[in-house]
Parts: C-alpha cells; sequence; structure tokens
C-alpha cells in the first residue's frame, strides 16, 4: 500500500514537473505574453495624452525609482563632451538627431574647438563641413558660431549656469538649459525629450499635454533624493526598454506598476511567468 502511495506522488511530481517546463517553453516562445497590436498601443497613447489614465500614487513613484536606480545606479547621459562648453555644442547639435548621430560627428569637431574662442576662430564653413552628418546642420552651424560669440562677448568666453542667460543664447532651449544645467552644474533639473514625454505619460508618473506640463508635473512628482539622476534614468528607460513603437515590457523593472493599457501583459500559465526584473 505504502509502495502505492509512493509511485502515485512521484508519478503526480513528474506530471507537475512536465506542466511547469511545458509552461516554460511556451513562455520563452512569447506565447504567454499578450502584445498588444499597434492599434491597441496608438489607441493606448491617445488615452494617455488625454489624461486618461490613473496616475501614480506617491509609493509607486518611490517604488519605481528604487527600481530604476537599483538597474542603472549611476546613469550617464551618451552625449559625447569634454567640458561644459562641448556639452552645450553637443545638446545643441542633439536637437531632432539623435545621441549617437551627434556623436559620430563632435571628437572631430571638438579636436579642433573646445573653447568658444577656438570654435570662432574655426569658422561656421568648418563647423558645417564638420557637421554635416547631422540633421539640419547649416543652421546648427550658424547658431554654435553664434552662440560662442555671444559666450566670448557676454559671459566671458564661459558657460553661464542660469536658465535665463542660457536661453538666451541661439538655438538653446528650454530642454538644453536643463540638459546642461544638470549635467553641467549639478542642478536637479527635468528635460523632457520625446523619451520622457511619452514614460511620462504611459506609465501615469507625470501624464501631460505638452513638454512643460510633463516637466512641471515630474519636478512635483519625484523625490528630491531621487531628481539629480532622475531625467538620465528615464531617459535611458525610453531609449532602450520603453520604446515607442515595441516598448519591451517583458524586460521593463516597473511592468507591474505601469498604468499604460497597450503595454505587454503576462497570462498566468501553470508556472508563474512575471517580466523579469
Ligand atoms: S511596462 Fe514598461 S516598457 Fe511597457 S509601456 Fe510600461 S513603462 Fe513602457
Amino acid at each position: 500500500m505504502a509502495k502505492k502511495t509512493m509511485r502515485q506522488t512521484t508519478r503526480r511530481k513528474s506530471k507537475s514537473k512536465a506542466k511547469t517546463v511545458k509552461a516554460l517553453k511556451k513562455a520563452k516562445a512569447g506565447k504567454a505574453a499578450k502584445v498588444k497590436t499597434p492599434s491597441a498601443q496608438i489607441d493606448a497613447d491617445i488615452k494617455a495624452l488625454h489624461g486618461e489614465l490613473p496616475q501614480w500614487s506617491p509609493a509607486e513613484v518611490e517604488e519605481a525609482f528604487r527600481r530604476l536606480q537599483a538597474a542603472m545606479p549611476e546613469p550617464k547621459g551618451e552625449l559625447i563632451h569634454i567640458n561644459p562648453f562641448t556639452l552645450l555644442v553637443a545638446v545643441v547639435l542633439s536637437a531632432q538627431a539623435t545621441d549617437a548621430g551627434v556623436n559620430k560627428a563632435t571628437p572631430a569637431l571638438f579636436r579642433l574647438a573646445d573653447t568658444p574662442e577656438k570654435m570662432v576662430k574655426l569658422g561656421e564653413a568648418k563647423v558645417r563641413e564638420l557637421i554635416k552628418t547631422i540633421g539640419l546642420f547649416r543652421t546648427k552651424a550658424k547658431n554654435v558660431i553664434t552662440l560662442s560669440q555671444k559666450l566670448i562677448a557676454e559671459h566671458g568666453g564661459q558657460v553661464p549656469n542660469t536658465r535665463e542667460a542660457l536661453q538666451e543664447l541661439p538655438g538653446v532651449g528650454r530642454k538644453t538649459a536643463n540638459v546642461v544645467l544638470n549635467m553641467a552644474f549639478g542642478e536637479p533639473t527635468m528635460a523632457v525629450d520625446t523619451h520622457v514625454f511619452r514614460i511620462g505619460n504611459r506609465t501615469g508618473l507625470a501624464p501631460g499635454k505638452n513638454p512643460l506640463e510633463v516637466e512641471l508635473k515630474l519636478l512635483e512628482a519625484i523625490p528630491a533624493h531621487y531628481m539629480m539622476h532622475a531625467h538620465h534614468w528615464l531617459i535611458l528607460h525610453g531609449r532602450y526598454i520603453c520604446l515607442a513603437r515595441r516598448p519591451l515590457c517583458e524586460r521593463c523593472v516597473i511592468a507591474d506598476l505601469c498604468k499604460w493599457p497597450g503595454k505587454t501583459t503576462f497570462l498566468r500559465t501553470d508556472a508563474t511567468v512575471s517580466p523579469s526584473p
């Protein structure tokens, strides 16, 4: 009798193990994950833009940044620069261009000109030639030269550390000023680019109809102890995980907190399948 019970238990165990293996195989093949259709994702983005998604509670915000910090303890901006001046130039060049595209052109430019004086001496035609692979290069070359002239004439060749003075420079808007204030001067600013705007709206962290609305909500919602790096955590999360067309929800550390109806959900199988932390 005891032998029969043991045989039954062993059979039950191996049956359950086989089920688990099968479920895991299914999950690995993506069958346990329900990826929303592109049109469902677009609808979800429209809902998010109209403020129809619930917002995160302070506890959820804290938890999200705790996880982002754990995943990337020292997040860094990806634009190549040597000093505040080259950072300012790189950010100006990055408008409507990718950081990777800017980084292809700037090392040669910065080798020749890493100060406003050298940039002016280099001249607009040479700058244009060096940055011609970047979109809007003609306007950007002109801006780089005139902002260098302005820095020499009005700021002793130094990059100013106030938003007002920065935004008076040609080609420098609020977003660029925020990046420079954060990265060059250690101010807890929040630059809202396309990635941060998307994440603010999708997740429920800071829904808003325009970048300024999202920026102000982020400044209000994010705890002070996360503000210094918050901008980079959000940008990097948007650039590599929460992609515009096909967000990688299965690799997202904040997937369970995210309120976006377009996110990939994970069906329950015999083995519990959840996004990896
Ligand atoms: S789960 Fe993560 S990757 Fe997916 S939409 Fe939400 S924040 Fe983006």
